[in-house]
């Protein structure tokens, strides 16, 4: 298993030197204010905690999973004592708001913990960061009793949360659900029916866990305008959040998966359970998707993490592992042969690696300061803004960075040869921990639907135009840099093409609405390369003004050059791709497919 570091160097060259953030956190209100020296000492004791804690638990979760019996799902050994550790550090309440007990910082904090987290231990991770999402939506909808109850108990991580929405029947389409709610009369409502795949839905790690769970009222509308939220506990509270009654809802199994094994995926059974509706009937999933969205942005965060960690083992190996020569003559002339770094091909899949996920780095803290400005932005309308430009890169965040975060760990494998096929080395256990990611909180179709079909279309394109905006500024702002224009020239015409290619694809969708779910992957992952071509050209900005000698800065031009030269061509064959149009899709019929 790659020993996991904690990336620091990159993170604080991101944080300071490209996002500013001694600039952006003053800014911010009604948050307990994020100071330089705040923010170092949080990175290095959750550096610490990443890689002295949680890592060495990685493979032992992998091997042992969890067991599922009739009295409870018992998770890998040291996971538990673990959470406890991290209850005790304060962590779960990083970002969580003073008046429920948390340390009042802005969102970003407790997400920029997930990136070390993630990286070191993603199943262990799952458990405190799903809690913490399914705690912001009570902050945000609960009401009184749900808030002073259930809420400090989560937000000091006695107690956990989850999120209750796929059923048999109903994934990706939530609104098939059919989990019911009936009125007791009494204030609270009796939950009905089967949820499967809930992430730490049954453990053992916490005393109480509460489920935040979608259903559907007697006589609600049919579809997803019919569905609202109840909160649902293991355990009732009483008055005094003390521990009350078991509640009617069990874990019937748990799932055996082909990764992120020490996390618990449960089936719960709900039989007239006590649910209390959190906010007004039939708003349900627009509450959820406040828990949604971060954990959207929490999934990007596992194919960065992931991505870094498979990073790490495949430097290490191709640094140390010994074959063949290099071709243009012995670089290692005292051994047998040449570690395998020195072969162009083994540093195409290495500076792949690291130009995903340095540029995802960066993309991904970038919108960390949005969902910040989104929340905690000093007016209304700078938080308007933030959230409309939050909503168009949450999608192609969670579905770009997971599709590369894949490919990355993907050549983890490879550089490792055949030994990256063999469980001891860890490099497979990445892969199938990371496989994941592009299916749950929504599949990389799902998202692409939402993008282009939602957030683009259905603003006439002017979501779109917010961001092409802000990259066009950028350019305009290096066009006088000739050390500049090898990276801000390809980025200015695929910036104005993309608004080009926008407008073809609506005028076809007018015609046949499947233009728009045939070319919308591809409109996707061609988003999501300019996006990081933009992050790129400013980090190789700042590194061309570092200083001489400075082999951090100098590996920031040279990967953004690998970055625009290798990676950023692939714009075009999603171009050709998705302008090539439905017909070739839709052409066969069904029984045409039959072989
Ligand atoms: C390990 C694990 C943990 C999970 N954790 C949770 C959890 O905590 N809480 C929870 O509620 N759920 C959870 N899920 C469920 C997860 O979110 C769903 O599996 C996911 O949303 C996809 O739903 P589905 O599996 O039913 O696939 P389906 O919706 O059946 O989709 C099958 C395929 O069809 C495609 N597809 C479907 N509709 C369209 C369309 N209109 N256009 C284009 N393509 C389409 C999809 O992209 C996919 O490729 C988890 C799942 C797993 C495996």
């Amino acid at each position: 298993m790659p020993v996991y570091k904690a990336p620091l160097r990159d993170m604080q060259f991101v944080l300071n030197d490209l996002l500013k953030v001694d600039q952006h956190y003053p800014t911010l209100s009604d948050r307990e204010e994020v100071t330089p020296d705040l923010l170092d000492a949080i990175l290095n004791e959750g550096a610490k905690f990443a890689e002295e804690v949680i890592a060495p638990l990685n493979q032992i979760g992998d091997q042992q999973g969890c067991t599922w019996s009739e009295d409870g799902v018992t998770t890998p050994d040291g996971f538990k004592e673990a959470y406890q550790q991290y209850c005790e550090s304060g962590w779960t309440s990083v970002s969580a708001r003073t008046e429920f007990g948390g340390q009042g910082l802005p969102p970003s904090v407790g997400l920029l913990l997930s990136d070390m987290m993630g990286g070191a231990n993603w199943s262990w991770s799952m458990y405190p960061g799903l809690s913490s999402s399914a705690a912001r939506v009570l902050e945000e909808y609960g009401n009184e009793m749900q808030q002073t109850r259930y809420l400090p108990k989560m937000v000091d991580g006695t107690w956990t949360g989850t999120m209750c929405l796929t059923e048999p029947h109903a994934g990706s389409d939530v609104g098939l659900s059919r989990t019911k709610a009936k009125d007791n009369g009494d204030g609270t409502y009796a939950i009905t029916g089967t949820k499967i795949f809930i992430s730490s839905g049954e453990h053992d790690m916490a005393e109480n866990i509460i489920h935040l769970v979608l259903a559907r009222t007697e006589g609600a509308p049919e579809g997803t305008k019919g569905i609202s939220l109840f909160l649902v506990p293991k355990f009732i509270a009483h008055e005094d959040s003390s521990l009350g009654d078991r509640n009617g809802v069990t874990c019937g199994s748990i799932e055996h998966k082909m990764g992120i094994k020490g996390s618990a995926t449960a089936v719960l059974n709900f039989d007239g359970a006590t649910g209390y509706m959190i906010g007004e009937e039939n708003k349900g999933l627009t509450y959820m998707f406040v828990m949604m969205n971060t954990a959207r942005m929490g999934t990007a965060m596992q194919g960065l993490s992931l991505g870094q960690l498979s990073y790490q083992g495949g430097l290490e190996y191709a640094r140390e592992r010994l074959q063949m020569r290099s071709l243009s003559g012995p670089k290692n002339p005292d051994g047998p042969a040449d570690p395998i770094i020195v072969h162009p091909d083994v540093r195409r899949m290495l500076l792949t690696q690291k130009a995903f996920t340095e540029g995802s780095r960066a993309f991904l803290y970038w919108i960390l300061m949005v969902v910040d400005k989104a929340n905690c932005g000093a007016t209304e309308v700078e938080r308007k803004e933030a959230d409309d430009l939050l909503h168009l890169l949450t999608p192609i965040a969670k579905a770009f960075v997971t599709e590369t975060g894949l490919e990355v760990a993907n050549y983890g494998v490879q550089i490792y040869g055949g030994h990256g096929f063999i469980s001891e080395w860890g490099m497979e256990q990445i892969v199938r921990d990371l496989r994941i990611s592009t299916l749950y909180e929504g599949t990389t179709g799902i998202q692409a639907l939402d993008l282009l079909g939602r957030k683009i279309m259905g603003t006439g394109g002017q979501a779109l135009m917010t961001l092409t905006k802000i990259i066009h500024k950028y350019c305009e702002s290096q066009k006088d840099n000739a050390a500049m224009a090898e990276f801000v020239e390809p980025l200015a015409a695929l910036n104005k093409e993309w608004g080009d290619i926008t407008m073809q694809i609506g005028e076809k969708a007018m015609q046949n609405p499947d233009e728009v779910g045939a070319a919308s992957v591809d409109y996707l992952m061609y988003s999501g390369y300019i996006a990081l071509a933009y992050m790129w050209a400013q980090m190789a900005e700042l590194a061309l003004g570092g200083s001489e000698g400075d082999s951090f800065m100098a590996s920031k031009i040279k990967t953004a050059r690998f970055y625009f030269q290798r990676l950023l061509p692939r714009t075009e064959s999603h171009k050709l791709s998705m302008l090539s149009g439905a017909d070739n899709l839709m052409a066969l019929d069904v029984d045409e497919f039959a072989f």
